[in-house]
C-alpha cells in the first residue's frame, strides 16, 4: 500500500504513510488486480439510481450523475441512458454501514464509495456511503459527489485503481476546489484501451486536452519550489510532489494534498522550512500558509506584507532559509531580500539578484540548501552555487537531483535456434 502511494516501502507505518491511509478514498481494495479483459460487451449501457431515501435531492443526484457518466462517454464509444423502473445494468445506490455486500461503509470519512466491476447482477453496481456530507458545489467543503462518482464510474467499466496519483483512478480522494473535473491522460488511455475511441475525440485537437502527470524523468521539467523537509527535500510542481529522503532508494511522486490538507494549494511559488520554529510556510500570490504538524495554523493563510514587503510585491518566487543564521532570503522577480526570523523583521532594502548571487538568473523558480550548496532553479535548469567563493560551480538539468537515470534499452536479443 505504501508504495501504491507513491511513499517510501519502508514497512513501518510512518507518519506520512498513516495520513494517507486517514485520507478519504475508495473503498475497493489496492491490492485486487483485475487484468484488462473486465469489461462490458455492449456499447450502451443502463443505469438507475435506487432507494426511495436519498441524503440528497434526486434531481440534484441525478444532474451529478449524468456529468459524471459524459467524462467517460466523451472519451469512448459508450453511451449511459438512466432507467427509473425497469432493470438497469448499473445500480446505483446510497448506503448506511452494513449494506449486505460483505463490504460495510465505515460511517463519516474513511471509505466514501465502492463499486463492483462489470458483469451481471451486481456487477457494475456503485454505492456511496450515505453518512458522507456530499457537496456539489466547487467550494471544497463536504466531500465532492461528481468526484467521487467519476471515479466509480470507472470501476463500474472496468477499469481498476491506477497509480498515477494525478488520476481520477487514484485510489485517494482529491478533488481541487474551483476547478473543473477532468480526466486525466491517464485515465484517458486507460478507458480506451478496454473500450476504444470515441468518433468525436482526439487528444490532439481537444479544446482542454486531458493533463498529464509530470514526469520526473521529462527534461524540460521545472519546478514550482523545493524545500528541505526534515532529512528529505521535496520539490513541488503543480498538484504534486516529490520526497527525496537520505534513506530511500527512489523517489516516488505523490500529491501535496496526501500529506498536507487541502488548504496547501496547487501550483506554490515558493516553500521553506524553519526548523528552529518547527513550522513550514507554502506561498502562493499574496498569501502564506503556516503549518506545524500537518496542521494549518490558525488565522492562515494570511499576507505576505507580514514579512515587510511593500505593496508593489504580489508574490515571492523563491525562498532560501539559512538555519544556523536564523534569515530567510526572498528572491522577488530580480531582487532578493533577506528577513530577520528571530526578530521578524526585514533587513535593510532588496538587493539585486545578480550583485548578491552572480551568475543566478532571474526571476527564479525555486532555491534551497543541499549538501553544502545553494542549489537555484529556473526552467529545465538547476544552478550549484558555491556560498565561499560566490561562484556558481555547475549547471545541471533541473530534475537531477530526482535520480532520473535514462532508461536502458533493453535490446531484445535474438535468440539462436
Ligand atoms: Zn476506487
Ligand atoms: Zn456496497
Amino acid at each position: 500500500m505504501q508504495r501504491f502511494f507513491g511513499l517510501p516501502p519502508s514497512g513501518e507505518l510512518n507518519q506520512e504513510t498513516l495520513v494517507v491511509m486517514k485520507k478519504p478514498r475508495c473503498g475497493l481494495s489496492d491490492v485486487e488486480h483485475f487484468g484488462d479483459t473486465i469489461r462490458w460487451k455492449k456499447r450502451t449501457l443502463s443505469y438507475r439510481l435506487a432507494g426511495s431515501t436519498l441524503p440528497i435531492s434526486a434531481s440534484r443526484a441525478h444532474k451529478v450523475l449524468r456529468a459524471a457518466w459524459k467524462l467517460w462517454s466523451s472519451v469512448t464509444p459508450m453511451k449511459f441512458r438512466k432507467r427509473n423502473r425497469k432493470e438497469a445494468d448499473i445500480v446505483i445506490s446510497f448506503n448506511n454501514g452494513d449494506h449486505e455486500d460483505s463490504a460495510p461503509f465505515d460511517g463519516n470519512g474513511g471509505v466514501l464509495a465502492h463499486a463492483f466491476l462489470p458483469g451481471p447482477g451486481i456487477g457494475g453496481d456503485v454505492h456511496f456511503d450515505a453518512d458522507e456530507e456530499w457537496s456539489f458545489n466547487h467550494s471544497g467543503t463536504g466531500v465532492n459527489l461528481l468526484a467521487v462518482a467519476a471515479h466509480e464510474f470507472g470501476h463500474a467499466l472496468g477499469l481498476p485503481h491506477s497509480s498515477d496519483p494525478g488520476a481520477i483512478m487514484y485510489p485517494a480522494y482529491s478533488f481541487v476546489p474551483n476547478n473543473e473535473l477532468q480526466l486525466s491522460f491517464r485515465d484517458v488511455k486507460d478507458i480506451q484501451r478496454l473500450y476504444g475511441v470515441s468518433p468525436s475525440f482526439s487528444l490532439l485537437v481537444s479544446k482542454k486536452p486531458p493533463p498529464r502527470t509530470p514526469d520526473k524523468c521529462d527534461p524540460d521539467l521545472s519546478f514550482d519550489a523545493v524545500t528541505r523537509l526534515q532529512q528529505e527535500i521535496i520539490f513541488f510542481k503543480d498538484r504534486f510532489m516529490w520526497r527525496k529522503h537520505p534513506q530511500f532508494h527512489k523517489t516516488g511522486i505523490t500529491l501535496i494534498n496526501s500529506l498536507w490538507p487541502d488548504t496547501v494549494p496547487s501550483y506554490l511559488d515558493a516553500v521553506y522550512e524553519n526548523v528552529e520554529g518547527n513550522f513550514i510556510l507554502f506561498f502562493k500570490g499574496q498569501q502564506y500558509w503556516k503549518l506545524r504538524q500537518l496542521t494549518l495554523s490558525e488565522g492562515f493563510p494570511r499576507n505576505i506584507s507580514d514579512f515587510g514587503f511593500p505593496s508593489r510585491i504580489k508574490s515571492v518566487d523563491a525562498a532560501l532559509h539559512f538555519r544556523n543564521e536564523h534569515y530567510t532570503v526572498f528572491f522577488t522577480g530580480h531582487e532578493c531580500w533577506r528577513y530577520n526570523e528571530q526578530q521578524s523583521v526585514m533587513e535593510g532594502s532588496p538587493m539585486l539578484i545578480n550583485q548578491q548571487w552572480p551568475g543566478i538568473p532571474s526571476p527564479a523558480d525555486a532555491a534551497v540548501f543541499y549538501e553544502g550548496f545553494v542549489h537555484f532553479f529556473k526552467g529545465n535548469l538547476h544552478y550549484k552555487y558555491d556560498l565561499i567563493s560566490e561562484h556558481v560551480v555547475g549547471i545541471i538539468s533541473a530534475n537531477d537531483l530526482l535520480e532520473c537515470k535514462m532508461e536502458e534499452n533493453n535490446q531484445t536479443t535474438t535468440e539462436r535456434r
